[in-house]
């Protein structure tokens, strides 16, 4: 992968929405989160072990985030590929597979390319799959601009050669057990392109447009100093209440719907301003650095031991069974399932209060007051 356009598809969500952000973003570094890397770590296995599958060579790569779930989140995806491979043979005896391809959209966006993680040419359809390693929040194929991205760079390589009618996209999230599934004709993707994509992608090239604060800025590079961001969160904040003395419901319901999001961004800016003062020295007017409390450490364990036993204490030792996540990883998933599927159980979820577009069904009020009691 390597260079970024500024344009890229992964972050074609924020700078659709947001399109000035493409040039704020200029400014910052570029900096690998651990997540990012894990991503790319996955990606390159699943490469490999498709390429193998498919009798091409390849050769095994080796990262630090080598482990039992990696292996089985790639296996997985390449199951996925390999039915999506069949399923387009039903219709075409040859069609096309590329891996990991580079696909150029710089026709509708300036500089714009991305790659595909499988893209197959069946005929009429174009089938471009997407692996995503990340566990944060399951992402849906549908009108997904990253996806539509990719199918434009995938048609602009083979609409010359094939007569390609519909595209089906689907991004697959093994560590979530996320497939989701779009399908659209190429004249609708077309005038997709034509009519939100272009404009959209002109104004961000340029720097223009209006700043848009929403759920996009969680990648944004600018979003720890970002004026835009800010205004609307103190915005938020400056919400005018009018006497009398104590808030009303409705006032309480108002700043419930605004908390969470303040919170974060509360959290992003002391984070930012804290790596400052603690990697550049940075200081800023009435705070300081300070060491956090700490808890006394042996210095070493088996001095420790010795010493204790030779004093005359033999109970030092505690046995405890790892947690549920290190067995699972320890056993893989299908071997946790098998041995201790009937074993393990899911207690109820501490009652909280979510607003209302949370996906969890709402649960009756007789039972939370219940179990309100219950605690008590
Ligand atoms: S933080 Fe949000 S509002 Fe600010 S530039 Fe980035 S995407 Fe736009």
């Amino acid at each position: 992968m390597g260079q970024h356009a500024i344009l890229s598809a992964s972050a074609s969500k924020r700078w659709m929405n947001c399109t000035p952000s493409a040039l704020l973003e200029k400014q910052f570094a570029d900096e690998e989160s651990i997540y990012a890397a894990e991503g790319t770590a996955a990606h390159a296995l699943a490469e490999h072990k498709l390429k193998r599958f498919l009798k091409k060579r390849s050769k095994r790569p080796v990262s630090d985030y080598d482990c039992d779930e990696m292996e089985e989140c790639t296996d997985d995806y390449v199951s996925f590929a390999m039915e999506q491979i069949e399923k387009a043979k039903q219709s075409c005896s040859d069609p096309v597979v590329m891996i990991e391809q580079r696909l150029d959209f710089s026709r509708w966006v300036p500089e714009g390319f991305g790659t595909g993680d499988l893209v197959i040419v069946a005929d009429d359809t174009l089938y471009i799959v997407d692996l995503k390693y990340g566990k944060g929040i399951a992402v849906s194929a549908e009108w997904n601009p990253q996806m539509l991205l990719y199918s434009l760079g995938a048609l602009e390589l083979f609409d010359s050669l094939y007569d390609i009618e519909k595209v089906n996209m689907t991004i697959h999230q093994p560590r979530l057990e996320n497939v989701s599934n779009f399908e659209i004709t190429v004249h609708d993707l077309m005038e997709w392109a034509e009519q939100e994509l272009m404009p959209k992608a002109e104004m961000a090239a340029k720097g223009e447009g209006e700043f848009a604060v929403g759920d996009w800025c969680r990648f944004c590079k600018a979003k720890n100093t970002c004026r835009a961001r800010a205004e609307e969160y103190l915005r938020l904040a400056r919400m005018e209440f009018k006497p009398p003395e104590l808030l009303s419901e409705e006032e309480i319901a108002e700043v419930l719907k605004v908390a969470d999001e303040l919170a974060k961004w509360s959290a992003d800016v002391y984070a930012y301003a804290q790596d400052e003062a603690i990697t550049h020295g940075r200081v800023w007017n009435g705070f300081k650095l300070v060491e956090g409390r700490s808890n006394r450490k042996y210095v070493n364990e088996e001095e420790v031991a010795d010493a204790a036993k030779a004093a005359g204490y033999e109970d030092i030792y505690k046995k405890s069974l790892i947690g549920i996540t290190e067995m699972e990883k320890l056993m893989g998933k299908k071997d946790f399932q098998k041995i201790l599927g009937s074993l393990v159980y899911k207690p109820q979820g501490k009652i909280t209060l979510v607003p209302e577009s949370d996906k969890r069904p709402p649960i009756q009020t007789e039972t939370a007051e219940a179990d309100f009691k219950e605690d008590e």
